[in-house]
């Protein structure tokens, strides 16, 4: 019921978006915009159940996020926006209003259905098609930390 297991990560080199294919079938990720290859550093787990670490890059702790992308979220509402103005120009407010409340709903019923993804802290990478229930949600204390340490880590460079 969870589909494939795939990857979605920055290239570490070329910082290109990159999606893995499925996991179970490649052990490798290699960027599609430069030669960055990596093997994956931890063994992929099975029938979909949540891995223990980043499968990028190896790191511990990763949070439970919907992948439901805040942009396709704003574009619902200026779409709703639009028709029901529309609506108000022709005298329909009733109309209009049902056209705003319908996208409301719809946006409601996209969130509860997009499937969670587990995103590293370290390295942003996305593990879809993962059975994530019981994995912590987002922390902020946590984040803050990673975002430090890659502040640390510029700088030492
Ligand atoms: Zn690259
Ligand atoms: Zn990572």
């Amino acid at each position: 019921m969870f589909g494939l297991m795939y990857l979605t990560y920055h290239c570490p080199n070329c910082d290109s978006l990159n999606q893995s294919p499925e996991l179970s079938e490649a052990a490798t990720l290699e960027c599609g915009h430069c030669d960055w290859v990596r093997k994956v550093p931890v063994s992929v787990p099975q029938n979909n159940s949540p891995p223990d670490q980043c499968l990028r890059c190896g790191n511990e702790d990763l949070w439970r996020q919907k992948n439901f992308s805040q942009a396709l979220g704003l574009g619902f509402v200026a779409l709703a926006a639009v028709i029901s103005s529309i609506a108000w120009m022709y005298y329909r407010p009733i109309l209009a209003i049902s056209i705003l409340m319908a996208f409301a709903v719809l946006d409601m019923i996209l969130y509860v259905v997009m499937p969670d993804v587990l995103v590293c802290y370290r390295c942003q990478t996305k593990h879809h098609g993962i059975d994530v229930s019981g994995h912590k949600t987002f922390d902020h204390e946590l984040a803050e930390k990673y975002r430090q340490e890659e502040i640390r880590l510029k700088a030492s460079q």
